[in-house]
């Protein structure tokens, strides 16, 4: 084949955004994308959202969402560990997204409504994340773009760092793949459980995966293994509380559990371990992954009863299901006396108030620990009903460190002249810890865009 302008690894949103934003500047462009040309494009076939800051309302948007309102809530999801500069530029370039991306075929919807309430902020892809990359596949391709499917980057040969070439294993054989430029979009490496092992221990061996089998960190590795500096830690992630039921890998949407504010949850031993009503579920839904991570056996479930079992959108499986507590618990595999006194210490504990799933109301727990702050109610009307979780881990934060053009830093700090990263393999640049919703897609696509520029520019000048 011959030599491209520009290398892409990873067909997903970023590697699209790049590669589209390579080509427009004229130069040639190569993906290599490890999956088939149905599961191409990784956890982006999962998407439905991108949050992107925006002056008013427009068709499918119900209000504006400013710059400033963005940067404070990632500031707050963050707690402050982002990079202020590249955060900043991001949400800046984030506003231009919306008409760039549509621009490329993509086109949006109005919020359907949802758990995550999300109408304002988020821009929904008419669709879902397939049908946005299919848009951005055909624009790819239509512009000249050369892809590989089914074909995976192992090696990377990097000198003095400088991008030389790429070792592409397809249909069995090994391959030279050189380039002027390359762009890594290969995502993190939520998939290769011996590297989750090696930060969360044991427990990693519960994890489901809520994406791609393919995001397995191995070009991160390779960059790593050349001396690219790293930001972020290799213990946090997005990881959300997801049905204990779904499968190991590509689960995706359908199986993440969004009821958790509306009952209790209990652990093996049938005891609470954290606070179910803090805030809106958007602002908390990512922090369950974690929380029951950190349970015996990485396993929890979900308690409510007859009252709730219509205030929130279900998970493909059905919730388990009885007349009593005890023969819910037995159901379960918990103990009926244990989850029985969590119970009764739960209702005797829950103050009156007006429930009001919209608010963060006044129906509240006193004097238990750890308490409920909001949507408290007793647990008494049966049937009663629970769903088991595990923790679903959506994305990786350790990245390659970038700067504002997206070139990685090489050891010492110096950008190199030709590698840029966009997407997952570099988003922990932008989130330290936290999420705030549609924030990955935002990173892939302005960071993608930004990337396949400047490597287009780079590889023609
Ligand atoms: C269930 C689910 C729902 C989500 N919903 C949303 C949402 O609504 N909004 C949002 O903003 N974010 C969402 N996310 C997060 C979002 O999917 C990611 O942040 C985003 O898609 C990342 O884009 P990417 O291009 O970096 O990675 P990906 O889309 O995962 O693409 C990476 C690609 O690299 C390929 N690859 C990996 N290694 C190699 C290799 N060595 N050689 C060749 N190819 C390789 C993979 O096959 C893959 O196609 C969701 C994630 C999941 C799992």
């Amino acid at each position: 084949m011959r030599p491209h302008d520009v290398l892409i690894i990873g067909g997903g949103n970023a590697g699209l955004c790049a590669a589209i934003s390579a080509l427009r500047k004229g130069a040639s462009v190569l993906i290599v994308e490890k999956g088939d040309k149905f599961n191409r494009g990784g956890n982006t076939r999962h998407t439905r959202n991108m949050r992107c800051a925006h002056d008013t309302a427009t068709e499918t948007l119900s209000g504006p969402y400013t710059d400033d309102e963005f940067w404070q809530d990632l500031r707050t999801v963050t707690g402050g560990n982002t990079n202020e500069q590249l955060a900043r530029s991001m949400i800046t370039a984030s506003k231009e997204m919306l008409t760039w991306i549509a621009e490329q075929g993509v086109r949006f919807q109005p919020s359907l409504g949802g758990t995550l309430s999300l109408g304002r902020t988020n821009s929904f892809f008419l669709g879902g994340g397939r049908a946005m990359l299919n848009a951005l596949y055909k624009t790819a391709e239509q512009l000249g773009a050369d892809v590989v499917y089914e074909a995976e980057v192992l090696d990377l040969r990097i000198e003095a760092g400088q991008f030389r070439s790429a070792i592409v294993r397809y249909a069995g054989r090994d391959y030279s793949v050189n380039a002027k430029t390359l762009v890594a979009a290969s995502g993190g490496f939520e998939s290769n459980i011996d590297w989750l092992t090696d930060s969360w221990g044991p427990a990693a061996a519960n994890f489901l995966i809520r994406g791609t089998p393919n995001n397995t960190g191995t070009i991160l590795r390779c960059l790593m293994n050349n001396g690219i500096q790293t930001v972020g830690d290799a213990k946090q992630c997005h990881a959300v509380a997801i049905d204990a039921r779904a499968p190991r890998f590509d689960g995706g949407i359908i199986t993440r559990l969004d009821c958790v504010v509306f009952g209790i949850v209990v652990n093996k031993h049938g005891r609470r371990f954290y606070d179910e009503g803090e805030d809106f579920w958007p602002k908390r839904y990512a922090i369950w992954g974690r929380l029951v991570a950190e349970q015996p056996d990485q396993i929890a479930y979900i308690v409510f009863d007859s009252r709730s079992i219509n205030l929130f959108m279900p998970s493909l499986y059905p919730a388990y299901q009885a007349d009593t507590v005890e023969a819910l618990a037995e159901k379960i595999g918990l103990s009926p006396d244990a989850l029985r006194h969590t119970i009764d210490a739960f209702n005797a504990a829950v103050r009156p108030g007006r429930f009001d799933a919209t608010q963060l109301d006044d129906c509240r727990t006193e004097g238990l620990e750890p308490g409920k702050s909001h949507w408290a109610r007793r647990i008494d009307q049966g049937p009663y009903y629970a769903y088991p979780v595990r923790p679903g881990i959506t994305f990786t934060y350790l990245a390659t460190r970038v700067n504002a053009e997206s070139r990685v830093f090489m050891a010492g700090g110096v950008p190199s002249q030709n590698i840029f990263a966009a997407g997952e393999i570099m988003a922990g640049n932008i989130l330290g810890a936290g999420y705030a919703a549609g924030i990955g897609m935002t990173i892939g696509s302005v960071f993608g865009r930004i990337a396949g520029g400047r490597a287009a520019e780079n590889a023609r000048a």
